[in-house]
């Protein structure tokens, strides 16, 4: 059967998403259902290398109309994959130098269809730790006011996908050191455990 459940999961960069992720695939793994995970900025990404993109921290970087394209592509390719539990991963919007761009605009959420949203949350003050302590990654290192910021965009971004695509919304927070107590927040909500 596919497609019992396809999660989207988001929040602000460094807060631990593929952690998290990473987690909830193990734990749905063990229970031999057909599982699979996708970072859409890794979808993306693989379609940027061909306009000579060398790193996925620079396609934010990009003028909107070609990351519109890559989004696009990405979530048609996102679209047709089949299995039990789809969980993607993926932002709410993108710090791009014109603004907050929308990483979830309508025409996206119709093809990822969504049966459940999720919202990974964690105090300003770790997840500035946790981008700095990130050295695999070229993250945007602002201060905690900042972080509070995108925290605050990202709700009121989140509403917008509920009403669009009625799937209900979780918001978990991700406590420092504490993975596997959000990964069974939404495992529970997945209805696996
Ligand atoms: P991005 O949006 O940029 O891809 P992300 O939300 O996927 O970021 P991760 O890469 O999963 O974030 O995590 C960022 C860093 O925080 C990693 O070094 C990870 O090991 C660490 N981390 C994640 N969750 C926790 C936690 N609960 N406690 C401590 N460290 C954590
Ligand atoms: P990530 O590994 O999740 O941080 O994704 C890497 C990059 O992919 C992000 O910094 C964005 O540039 C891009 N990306 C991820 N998801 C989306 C989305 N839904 N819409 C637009 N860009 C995205
Ligand atoms: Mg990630």
């Amino acid at each position: 059967m596919a497609n019992i459940k396809r999660a989207i999961m988001v929040g602000i960069p460094g807060v631990g998403k593929t952690t998290v992720v990473n987690k909830v695939v193990e734990t749905i793994k063990k229970k031999n259902l057909a599982v699979e995970s996708i970072i859409f900025g890794t979808v993306m990404f693989e379609e940027a290398k061909k306009l000579g993109i060398k790193h996925r921290d620079e396609m934010r970087k990009l003028p909107i109309e070609e990351q519109r394209k890559l989004q696009i592509n990405a979530a048609e390719k996102i679209a047709k994959m089949e299995t039990d539990f789809l969980i993607v991963d993926t932002h709410l919007m993108i710090n791009t130098k014109e603004g907050y761009w929308p990483g979830l605009p309508i025409e996206v959420l119709r093809a990822l269809s969504p049966s459940n949203i999720i919202l990974i949350e964690a105090l300003p003050n770790e997840i500035v730790q946790r981008r700095m302590r990130d050295s695999g990654r070229y993250r945007d290192l602002i201060d905690e006011a900042e972080v509070t910021r995108e925290i605050e965009m990202a709700r009121s971004m989140l509403s917008a996908t509920g009403i669009i695509t009625g799937a209900p919304i979780l918001i978990v927070i991700n406590r420092e050191n504490h993975i596997e107590e959000a990964a069974n927040q939404i495992l529970k909500a997945l209805g696996v455990i």
